[in-house]
């Protein structure tokens, strides 16, 4: 369906849980999330269930997410159910990749077709400073099982922090002239842990690409690949890999907006950075029809606004793994 702006949405992000087996930063407290009540957070079936109303109302893409994905118990299962549904026609999980070796093969017989892994260094020391308590090496071995497993295009998000990792963009670009991945540098916005040093610690993508030119040449614009969404894509010469850009920051892609999300504990979210969200648990939880689920899920649609104005600061209790990041 359109928006109030015309846009199709057709794209529901789902947080299955907003615990993760990492703290990474700029995303979690060093203690992780509040433990909430095992009842706060929707079950598996409630989630299949909005998916199943939102397919009444033209979604269509579905990306589960979190917290870490891959720790939610019966996952594999709701994708396998999710999949059987004949209007979802792509179904993604974003995830820092530590379970994908164990559970890689069981997600793709599910019906699992794509990933994008979260990697923001290549140095084993820096990722557990990063991760706070990550092994480098179990999150190499999920990019090699996705890589293997053909869960195609393997996506690598790289949130770029000056100071921290801002040296290593070179050699992540080189790495997709060696290997078939697709890393996509993300401007570190100021959510929740992040938004009190996100602005002095923020790096402009368009610097990101110069300095990548300057060392490797010059790069290609890239549009055929799946699932592009709202990153700018670029290819080194020969190289099987490509180069992306997520510019929430510098160049916001709103207009472009086909998403709505869900959130662990049972909120429609119109818009990642605004927090008009609506209750839908209370209504899950008293019977109501899919037809009528739908209803709320297409007057949420409606409450999107035109454009993010995240610059303006971030006044929200949420961190970005109860969201779905
Ligand atoms: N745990 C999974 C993972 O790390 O891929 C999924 C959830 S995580 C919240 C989703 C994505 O959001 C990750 O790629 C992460 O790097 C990104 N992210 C989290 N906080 C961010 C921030 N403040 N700025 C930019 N990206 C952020
Ligand atoms: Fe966990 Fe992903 Fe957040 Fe890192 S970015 S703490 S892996 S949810």
């Amino acid at each position: 369906m359109q928006d109030g702006y015309k846009r199709d949405i057709n794209y529901l992000r789902i947080s299955v849980t907003d615990r993760c087996n990492l703290r990474c930063l700029y995303c979690m407290p060093p203690e992780g999330v509040e433990m909430v009540d095992h009842q706060e957070i929707l079950s598996l079936e409630e989630i299949y269930r909005v998916v199943e109303a939102g397919t009444l109302v033209g979604i269509r893409k579905i990306r589960l997410t979190g917290g870490e994905p891959l720790v939610r118990l019966g996952l594999v299962g709701l994708i396998d159910r999710i999949s059987k549904l004949p209007q979802i026609d792509d179904i993604a999980i974003t995830t820092n990749g530590l379970l994908l070796k164990e559970m890689g093969k069981d997600l793709k017989k599910a019906g699992l077709r794509r990933v994008n892994i979260s990697l923001d260094t290549m140095r084993p020391m820096l990722y557990r400073k990063i991760t706070r308590i990550g092994r480098l090496e179990k999150a190499m071995e999920g990019i090699e099982t996705a890589l293997t497993l053909g869960l195609n295009p393997v996506k690598i998000n790289t949130v770029v922090i000056r100071g921290v990792n801002s040296d290593e963009v070179v050699d992540f670009a080189r790495w997709t002239k060696e290997a078939p991945v697709h890393v996509r540098f993300i401007e570190l916005m100021p959510i929740g842990t992040s938004s009190p040093w996100a602005a002095e610690n923020f790096v402009p993508a368009e610097e990101i690409q110069r300095v990548i030119t300057d060392k490797l040449g010059l790069l290609q614009e890239e549009k055929n690949l799946a699932g592009s969404g709202p990153a700018k894509y670029y290819r080194l010469a020969g190289a099987p890999g490509t180069i992306g850009f997520i510019t929430a920051m510098s160049d916001h892609f709103c207009a472009k907006c086909n998403r709505l999300r869900l959130t662990a504990n049972g909120y429609l979210r119109p818009c990642l950075f605004s927090n008009g969200e609506v209750e839908i648990k209370t209504a899950l939880r008293s019977g109501i029809g899919t037809e009528e689920l739908a209803k709320i899920i297409a007057s949420t649609v409606m409450l999107k606004p035109d454009r993010h104005h995240m610059d303006y600061g971030w006044n929200d209790a949420r961190v970005m793994s109860q969201i779905g990041g």
